[in-house]
């Protein structure tokens, strides 16, 4: 299943797209079903079952998903969005980090308050940064809470995956060392345009990812690159830490970031980032004076 969340009078709701139209969960259940994704993705099994049986009386509750606006999948995450860095060996090569291949993932996290959502624009601080760089990423989205979850059982915890762009100001992460403040400005995490639930992606290690700027390709690589998979990864982070449903993982980015081309690239005003992800659907936004 195909699973978002739109706007409509000005709020979020949840809703599942089947073909080209939207179905609103809450109104096409009758109610059995919550208006937001993430209490939704709470609900657990029984409500992703539900969701399955939506059958054709749902129809009349649908909208067209062109000209509707979709917001991130889970537009406020209760939680910072964690994040994994130098997770695909050329990528690690490019940025010249002098530890080599790292033994063990490095995390990292994001605010909610970076998350905005599909066709949103990534905010121009030019006042702060002028080195704003992309990064096309597979993220998965938590379904099961869990502590040391072993690696064979990991991806059982995973609800869906999404895309994301883990926007950095490369000037800021140099700066301050840490990446928290450079990864962390308003807006610097697009995500969507919907989650893809688990089972229709049981091999999150077999897809492809792509990014471009202004239609010209700067990323394209498989999963099959990461360093750390995806089960490695949940496994790891999940050692004595609980973890929730509704969280968030960025996987990490493969090669072609703006900083490390020659010359460097950087965003400006008025670019469209695409970032692509072959089972999963297209994140577009462009970035925009505030
Ligand atoms: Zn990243």
């Amino acid at each position: 299943m195909r699973l978002l969340t739109y706007e409509r009078g000005g709020a979020p709701r949840a809703g599942l797209l089947l073909g080209e139209r939207i179905f609103d969960l809450a109104e096409a259940s009758s109610g059995d079903l919550p208006l937001d994704l993430l209490e939704f993705i709470d609900a657990g099994p029984p409500a992703l079952e539900r969701a399955r049986q939506l059958g054709d009386d749902a129809r009349t509750h649908s909208l067209p998903l062109a000209g509707t606006r979709l917001l991130a999948p889970i537009p406020k995450p209760r939680r910072n969005i964690v994040c994994v860095g130098l997770n695909y060996a050329e990528h690690a090569a490019e940025s010249r980090v002098t530890q080599g291949i790292p033994e063990h993932p490095v995390y990292f996290t994001k605010p909610p308050s970076t998350v905005i959502g599909p066709e949103a624009s990534i905010p121009w601080h030019g006042h702060v940064s002028t080195r704003i760089d992309w990064e096309v990423e597979l993220v998965a989205v938590i379904g099961r809470r869990g502590r040391d979850i072993p690696e064979e059982r990991a991806l059982e915890h995973v609800f869906g995956y999404t895309v994301g762009n883990d926007v950095t100001a490369r000037d800021l992460q140099a700066r301050h060392q840490q990446w928290y403040k450079g990864k962390g400005l308003d807006g610097f995490c697009p995500l969507g345009p919907w989650i893809v639930t688990a089972d229709e992606l049981p091999e999150p290690q077999s897809v492809r990812l792509s990014l471009r700027v202004n239609g010209v390709e700067k990323q394209n690589a498989g999963t099959s690159d990461m360093i750390f998979n995806v089960a490695r990864l949940i496994s790891v982070w999940s050692l004595g830490m609980t973890l929730e449903p509704g969280d968030l993982l960025m996987t990490g980015t493969p090669s072609g970031v703006g900083f490390a081309r020659k010359p460097p690239e950087y965003l400006r005003p008025g670019d469209v980032v695409e970032a692509e992800i072959d089972a999963i659907g297209v994140l577009r936004n462009r970035v925009a004076l505030e």
